[in-house]
């Protein structure tokens, strides 16, 4: 009979987009056999200390400000993943909305000049085409994500390739450490092990992707991390099919995000450490009263047909409001690799974390590097 193959056991921290898309990386190799422990995963319901499911999401590069060339590496480099997986045809292409983008600056300091040659159909807008509010605009073409949809594709394509999940609420990694996703599995603790068969019971590899929970996890606890706090409103436009931006000069975000399903995202607010779990009433209201002089077609055809639409006549299109803590990061998406040392053993630690507005355009770009990072660390051993 031939030998099993040893695979690496690798415990990733996290069912975010983060988490789910480098399980998914890892799995995939056919080199590591990956288990995720979470506290909160896709299909629960939604809460603020899980920020998947509160994005619009597209991916607007620089759409939430200026990045670092390697933030806009891992953009693109998501970018190129994610644009065949929304191709008409392909398996994946119910996640996604391809559409056409503009996006409007009421000041020229705030333009992402990067996107030129990246996105398709890229062009600068005419000033005739801009909203009086602008001085500058593109127009582009990308792709909106569904978000609950897509989360749940990447769970079954994690599970499908022999990937496990195991649910727990970890306060140290220290716990993971010792014992592996097993800590959470209340697998009684007799019969005892042998030395052996513990040394064998903890993972080769530990991948933090716990976004916002970064700050808070023991063995982390990583006080950079800080919540800016997203505001939207979920309506039922399904006549919408294309995403519009508008960077007020006073530097407000105001966007309109249709997702595949005929549900419109509109928002937003960008609030640093502002920890509010609830939607308010009047950013709501503020919201929609913004979004309807953006995009008035978000409006019912009906009414557009009489008169000017007003804030009012999008009431009846709510489906919810919402708002999620973005896990944003003094220096931006952490990205290396930490020995955590527990009594002999020295256990490499690869954090994933930290990506603010831009989670689901960075993902498999912070995958893909969360993986290499993993590789060398497995080749090269604890320093000395
Ligand atoms: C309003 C809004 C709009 C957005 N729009 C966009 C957009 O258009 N495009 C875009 O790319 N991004 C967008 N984002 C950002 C995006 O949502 C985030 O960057 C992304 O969701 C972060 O994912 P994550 O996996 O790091 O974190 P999360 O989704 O928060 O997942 C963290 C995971 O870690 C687990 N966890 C944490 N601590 C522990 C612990 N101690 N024990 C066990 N489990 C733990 C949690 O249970 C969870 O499973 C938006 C965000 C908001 C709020």
């Amino acid at each position: 009979m031939a030998e099993e193959r040893k695979l690496h056991e690798v415990v990733v921290i996290g069912a975010g987009v983060i988490g789910l898309t480098t399980a998914v990386k890892l799995q995939e190799t056919g080199n590591y056999k990956v288990t995720i422990v979470a506290e909160t995963f896709p299909t629960d319901p939604k809460t603020i200390k899980y920020t998947s499911h509160w994005a619009g999401a597209h991916h607007v590069s620089g759409g939430s400000g200026l990045q670092s060339e390697t933030q806009l590496r891992l953009e693109q480099r998501t970018f190129e993943d994610m644009w065949p997986m929304s191709a008409p045809g392909q398996p994946t292409e119910g996640c996604f909305l391809r559409l056409s983008q503009s996006e409007y600056y009421g000041s020229e300091n705030s333009v992402p000049y990067h996107l030129e040659g990246f996105m398709p159909n890229f062009k600068v807008l005419p000033p005739k085409e801009l909203p009086t509010a602008a001085v500058y605009g593109l127009s582009f073409d990308t792709i909106t994500i569904d978000v609950p949809v897509y989360l749940n594709y990447l769970l079954s394509r994690f599970l499908g390739r022999g990937g496990s999940i195991v649910r727990g609420s970890i306060q140290h990694i220290s716990q993971i450490v010792e014992n592996g996703a097993r800590a959470f599995t209340q697998l009684p603790a007799y019969p005892r092990v042998d030395d052996r068969q513990q040394q064998q019971r903890r993972p080769d590899a530990i991948i933090v992707c716990a976004g916002i929970g970064a700050r808070f996890l023991g063995g982390v606890e990583d006080k950079s991390v800080y919540p800016l706090r997203g505001q939207t409103v979920l309506l039922r436009s399904p006549w919408v099919r294309f995403g519009r931006t508008l960077c007020g000069s006073d530097g407000v975000w105001t966007y309109v995000i249709p997702r595949r399903s005929g549900d419109v995202i509109v928002g937003g607010t960008r609030i640093a450490n502002d920890w509010f779990p609830t939607p308010r009433p009047e950013i709501t209201k503020d919201i929609l009263t913004r979004v309807i002089g953006l995009a008035p077609e978000l409006a019912p055809p009906e009414v557009r047909a009489h008169r000017q639409p007003t804030a009012d006549d999008l009431i009846p299109l709510i489906i919810e409001e919402g708002c999620g803590l973005r896990p944003a990061r003094e220096d931006g998406i952490r990205l290396e690799v930490e020995w955590y040392t527990l009594g002999e053993n020295k256990v490499p630690v690869v954090h994933n974390y930290g990506h603010s507005g831009t989670g689901y355009q960075s993902s498999w770009g912070s995958a893909s590097d969360a993986f290499l990072l993993l590789e060398g660390a497995l080749a090269d051993g604890p320093p000395n």
